[in-house]
């Protein structure tokens, strides 16, 4: 099938750990190279935000990502990219007029839904959504700090009705969507996958004190992802270390607003000694960092999905999560790790005491881990799944006589 992909914000090919660079991008690369390796071809459309971009790249795995020159060539932070949309989406419909017509595109994040809604009408497309992200969520946790467009609300709500199909990744999702009005007989849940080649329990490990337990947390360093409440977790935590990996390169760490303000947290908490921030780590060295730790903490205030748990099940490493959106789904309370309250810092810290004090439900939670992220989320399982969706969606080709 020819499958075209829209993640405006979000490249397959970016460096991870920055603002906007996360999950989506994660999600996007690997989804394309899953659906290339069963024989699909894959075209990638993300914005072209640098100058030295060609218009098209061909990834190591098999899939093009071609860069649409929507708006400026320069990095745009996601929530003032709606303006140049309309724009996006025309780039579309010349070049599916033009070149090569997919037979479906499936969008990622509601912008990228916008383009593509608005180029697949025109250019008989039938269009599939992933929201990855609802503003309802975010709007409530952030209140006044959330930069979303004003509409955002409602255009999820409008895209929920007007795609051919909607992609949910979580039940949490599913609630949401339908709290907003969008008919649960529109949606499909198919779960992200989790790279299991990449992501494996044998494998070179990050350095590390044997003497120290080392608790692992990883993502964008913006505040809705709970370090904060890790670093106050710590005083209840005796010895261990809490490593966190993600934020601007190694190096410009120490420059970061929210890097400084962890840093004072983790000061005022007496556990500044026992507090690394390590910087983006580049994809590759992602399962180095999960086999090194003896627990993972997901402690963010919401999260859509959250592929880092699922990552570090993978890698054999027992979850500490928070009890919002897909962790609920990918991490097992009491079987592959604990589930505690977001925000809760005391709750955590009893959580993670418990379970570095006993290596045995270590041990059982990681065998437990390993196996639930090989049974149910590979990438091949989700892109079997996907092509489903796009096929049910497919308009019939015209046999000429
Ligand atoms: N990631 C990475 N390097 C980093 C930090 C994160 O490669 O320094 C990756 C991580 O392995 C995961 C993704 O970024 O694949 C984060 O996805 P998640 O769903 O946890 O969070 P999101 O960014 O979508 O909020």
């Amino acid at each position: 099938m020819r499958v075209a992909l829209i993640s405006e914000h979000a490249s397959p090919l970016a460096v991870l750990g920055g603002e906007d660079a996360g999950g989506q991008n994660t999600h996007v690369a690997e989804l394309a190279a899953a659906l290339a390796a069963a024989g699909h071809e894959v075209r990638v459309y993300t914005r072209r935000d640098s100058v030295a971009l060609p218009v098209s790249v061909r990834a190591a795995e098999g899939y093009e990502v071609v860069h649409v020159p929507a708006g400026p060539a320069e990095p745009v932070g996601k929530d003032t990219l709606l303006p140049y949309m309309p724009a996006f989406s025309d780039w579309l419909v010349r070049r599916w007029g033009a070149d090569w017509t997919p037979e479906v595109a499936h969008a990622h994040f509601w912008m990228s839904g916008l383009a593509a809604l608005g180029a697949g009408r025109r250019a008989g497309v039938p269009v599939v959504l992933t929201y990855h992200a609802l503003g309802t969520v975010k709007r409530r946790h952030q209140g006044a700090a959330d930069t979303s467009p004003a509409g955002r609300v409602d255009y999820e709500r409008a895209l929920g009705v007007a795609v051919d199909r909607v992609v949910v990744q979580s039940r949490d999702e599913v609630r949401e969507l339908v709290a907003m009005g969008v008919p649960r007989s529109r949606m499909t849940v198919v779960p992200s996958g989790v790279n299991l080649e990449t992501f494996s329990p044998v494998g070179p490990v990050a350095d590390r004190d044997p003497a120290r337990p080392r608790v692992l947390t990883v993502g964008r360093l913006v505040e809705r992802k709970g370090f904060q409440d890790v670093i106050r977790a710590l005083p209840a935590v005796p010895d261990a270390e809490c490593v966190v990996v993600g934020g601007p390169p190694a190096g410009a760490v120490d420059d970061d607003p929210h890097a400084r303000r962890l840093r004072a947290i983790a000061a005022s908490c007496g556990v500044a000694d026992r507090v690394r921030l390590v910087g983006a780590a580049p994809r590759e060295e992602m399962a180095r960092w999960y086999r090194s730790a003896d627990v993972l903490v997901a402690a963010p205030w919401y999260e859509p999905f959250g592929l880092t748990p699922l990552e570090g099940m993978a890698c054999g490493v027992p979850v500490v999560g928070a009890a919002v959106g897909g962790i609920v789904d990918t991490v097992v309370d009491g079987l592959t790790g604990d589930l505690v309250p977001p925000r809760d810092p005391a709750a955590l810290g009893a959580a993670l005491r418990g379970l570095l004090a006993d290596s045995d439900r270590r041990f059982a939670y990681a065998t437990a881990a390993v196996e639930r992220a090989r049974d149910r989320y590979s990438w091949a399982r989700t892109a079997t799944q996907l092509v489903e969706v796009y096929a049910a969606v497919r308009r019939p080709t015209r046999v000429v006589a």
